[in-house]
């Protein structure tokens, strides 16, 4: 990871400070003194969080002809991991230092405590990343089960079930967004890496032949759909990963990473997986996973392209990039411009006069109206400068203020957060224009 300058960790606290102040991300359990590396959402940061899913199983899912959506359990057969590898190599390797008793992830450290700056280290240890649990009354080796680490291999498993109800001949894809879980030594960077994530993960099945152009094609649409949804095409870039990373069974993987403060990390990972998982699954547990292609009477285990991307690092992501300072007429101004689809909140609702009752009775009458349709807010606990800011920092697309001469002329302001222009509109045709101009 490259050196932090101090702008940009200046840029990282602002964004945690904002996400705090604002309701978007609080550290988890936060009154027990906090709980290291899990973070909660707040009230904005579940409608961004639900607004990044939905662009995406939109993407992924609806708008395409082959693609299909599955939503397996966290708990699976023990078994799923010793097929897939995890068991035996999902593992970290760690040492202590031997001086100041910390423990670090090798690869971590490059050999000099980053605590006590000793070079004396015990041996490594292999560290497996998987979260153990019991199933049942007894806590015995029967019981055990794990969280599952990837939502990937639900997929998997699910194969032929997928297959026989859907009748799909190949290629054709299946999209899985769901919690996972991997007991990270060193985590840290925010919401970046955490014990408890979201993926959005793809399972898309081709024929071998087909498989290198699949995952060029792949690898195209997961770039766009970020840079769709409002994410600066200087601030990602794709990182094709050298023959030394590679899995021993995996043809080709590349990363979209994005330009954090904190150095260039991850989004999202694309890889032809070959016919790798579907081989062991059927090795371990028997069943027949292979594809059976009617038309040219053969049977044969389908290539996989595996687009995995993280729900939480594209929202950090997503937050970052829309985060911009300026100076508005000699006074600093704070805006998230995110796109119209991932902004949380639509419109925001401010009466002018909180103690006039027609006022306040026709601004309700507003926002109860456009409630059905859009993300509303509603608030009269400030000046309107103030109110403005307030939207402004949380992204809000459109202000409408109601004011005495709304009640006359039945017209309201409506203000841009980009521009900050600001129009009357009729109250009879505010919702179209809103919606128009959302489009
Ligand atoms: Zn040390």
């Amino acid at each position: 990871m490259p050196a932090e300058n101090p702008s940009n960790s200046d840029l990282m606290e602002k964004i945690v400070s904002l996400c705090k102040r604002r309701g978007f991300i609080f550290q988890s359990s936060e009154i027990y003194g906090g709980l290291a590396s899990t973070w909660d959402y707040g009230p904005l940061g579940a409608e961004l969080k639900r607004n990044v899913k939905d662009a995406w199983w939109k993407a992924v899912v609806h708008n395409r002809d082959d693609m299909v959506g599955l939503d397996a359990s966290i708990l699976m057969h023990p078994k799923t991991w010793d097929a897939s590898g995890h068991t035996k190599n999902f593992n970290d390797v760690l040492v202590d230092c031997k001086k100041c008793k910390n423990r670090f992830r090798v690869d971590h450290i490059k050999g000099v405590c980053p605590v006590c700056k000793s070079k004396d280290f015990t041996e490594g240890r292999a560290f497996n990343l998987m979260f153990k649990t019991h199933i049942g009354a007894v806590e015995d080796d029967k019981g055990l089960a794990y969280l599952r680490p990837e939502t990937a291999q639900g997929i998997f498993v699910n194969f032929n079930n997928v297959m026989d109800a859907t009748h799909r001949r190949l290629p054709f894809g299946i999209a899985q967004i769901g919690k996972s879980f991997r007991n990270e030594v060193t985590a840290g960077n925010f919401t970046f890496r955490m014990r408890e994530f979201e993926q959005m993960e793809i399972e898309y099945f081709t024929t071998p032949e087909a498989s290198d152009e699949c995952y060029k094609k792949w690898i195209e649409e997961r770039f766009a759909w970020y840079v769709n949804l409002g994410i600066r095409k200087d601030n990602l870039k794709i990182r094709e990963h050298g023959n030394d990373e590679l899995a021993h069974y995996a043809k080709g993987c590349s990363d979209i990473e994005y330009n954090f403060p904190f150095g260039w990390s991850e989004l999202e990972g694309i890889a032809n997986r070959t016919d790798f998982d579907l081989k062991q699954h059927a090795q371990f547990s028997g069943a027949d996973l292979r594809f059976n292609d009617q038309l040219e009477n053969k049977k044969f285990y389908p290539y996989v392209i595996e687009p995995s991307g993280g729900v939480d690092r594209g929202m950090l992501a997503f937050l970052v990039d829309a985060y911009h300072e300026e100076e508005v007429e000699g006074r600093q101004r704070v805006v998230l411009r995110f796109s119209k689809q991932l902004a949380p909140v639509k419109v925001a609702i401010l009466p002018l006069l909180k103690k006039n009752d027609d006022l306040v009775i026709l601004a309700k009458n507003i926002k109860k109206d456009l409630q059905k349709d859009l993300v509303c807010v509603y608030d009269d606990t400030a000046a309107i400068g103030k109110l403005y800011r307030r939207q402004d920092e949380i992204g809000t697309f459109f202000c409408v203020t109601v004011d005495v001469q709304s009640l006359e002329d039945r017209h309201v302001t409506v203000r841009d957060r980009d521009t900050m222009k600001q129009e009357r509109i009729s109250v009879d045709n505010l919702k179209k224009y809103i919606i128009e101009k959302l489009k």
